[in-house]
């Protein structure tokens, strides 16, 4: 707990500290009040339409009556980004089919962090004990075709790969072949990220999950969309382009480590309602946390 907190330092220094001063030593709740509040809250990327509902859902309680208490208005803040959150965490952990290979389809776009967090994820599993089994999909650039062949040696796993340019959707039923035959536990499946055309890219992606549905029915078991957080409402824009292509069941939120905008996971799991599995907060391999909301929440606000 403390080593996130210490992790999510650059977002309670900018937001948290922010917020803490704002309510310091206020005796009530005027416009003035609300007006910092939404700068704080849209600053720290909780996006405009986040934002501006709850301070509404706020100004309302204080119309009734309901609210006049400075610090209850900062608890309601707390307890409505975890709402949030947790509103989008159906089911919140990964389920791992009774029999047969787990195989996580991971797509996101070039530079979010794909091959480091299927590396950390790799590494997890392994220390759970299981065999896992890396497929490179991205066939389109070699250096993330050597990315992941580097991960793979450092998590101490196989990698299946082929030569840059070779069909995607044949590497990954090569994979699918050699990791059910092997009875592997986990496969995860790296495939590309090149947004310049993205036409064809989530063309490539469909085609990906075709393939992995007819070699083994019921895969893929996830479909693990990586976003990089400091890019803020961008990520949200690439996470409706994919779920619309291919169906994502679950995000990764990277390098929270690296902004002072963490107040995007509440924003990405209400706008996207899906949950988040993992989050990266840092490049080394045990860098990755099962992501649970109400830790994340008390780790900014404690
Ligand atoms: P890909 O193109 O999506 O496969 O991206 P990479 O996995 O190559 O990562 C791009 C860069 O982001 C690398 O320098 C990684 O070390 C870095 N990175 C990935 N995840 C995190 C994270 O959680 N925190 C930080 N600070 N850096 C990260």
């Amino acid at each position: 707990f403390k080593r996130l907190q210490e992790r999510l330092g650059k977002t309670r220094d900018a937001f948290i500290y922010r917020l803490d001063s704002l309510f310091l030593g206020k005796k009530e709740i005027d416009q003035d009040l609300f007006e910092q509040l939404e700068e704080i809250l849209i600053t720290a990327d909780l996006g405009v339409a986040t934002t501006l509902e709850l301070i509404d859902g706020a100004r309302k309680k204080v119309k009734r009556d309901q609210l006049s208490d400075p610090q209850a208005l900062k608890a309601i803040i707390r307890d409505q980004i975890l709402a949030y959150i947790e509103a989008s965490e159906q089911p919140a952990e990964l389920v791992m089919p009774e029999e047969g290979p787990f195989v996580i389809m991971v797509v996101g776009v070039n530079g979010v962090g794909k091959t480091t967090t299927i590396g950390k994820i790799a590494a997890k599993f392994v220390r759970a004990g299981q065999s896992v089994l890396l497929v490179a999909g991205d066939t389109f650039r070699a250096a993330a075709i050597n990315q992941l062949r580097i991960w793979g040696e450092r998590v101490g796993v196989e990698v299946i790969a082929q030569k840059p340019g070779a069909d995607p959707s044949s590497v990954v039923f090569d994979g699918l072949e050699y990791g059910t035959s092997h009875n592997y536990d986990v496969i995860l499946i790296d495939t590309a990220g090149r947004l310049h055309t993205s036409v064809n890219l989530m063309e490539e992606l469909k085609k990906i999950k075709r393939v992995i549905g007819k070699k083994l029915p019921g895969a893929p078991h996830e479909v693990m969309l990586v976003l990089d957080a400091t890019t803020g409402q961008n990520g949200i824009s690439q996470a409706k382009l994919f779920h619309e292509a291919v169906g994502v069941t679950g995000l990764t939120l990277t390098k929270l480590d690296g902004t002072a905008k963490g107040g995007i996971v509440a924003n990405v799991c209400r706008e996207t309602k899906t949950p988040v599995r993992f989050i990266g907060i840092g490049e080394q391999i045990d860098d990755l946390r099962d992501f649970d909301a109400r830790e994340f929440v008390e780790a900014l606000f404690a």
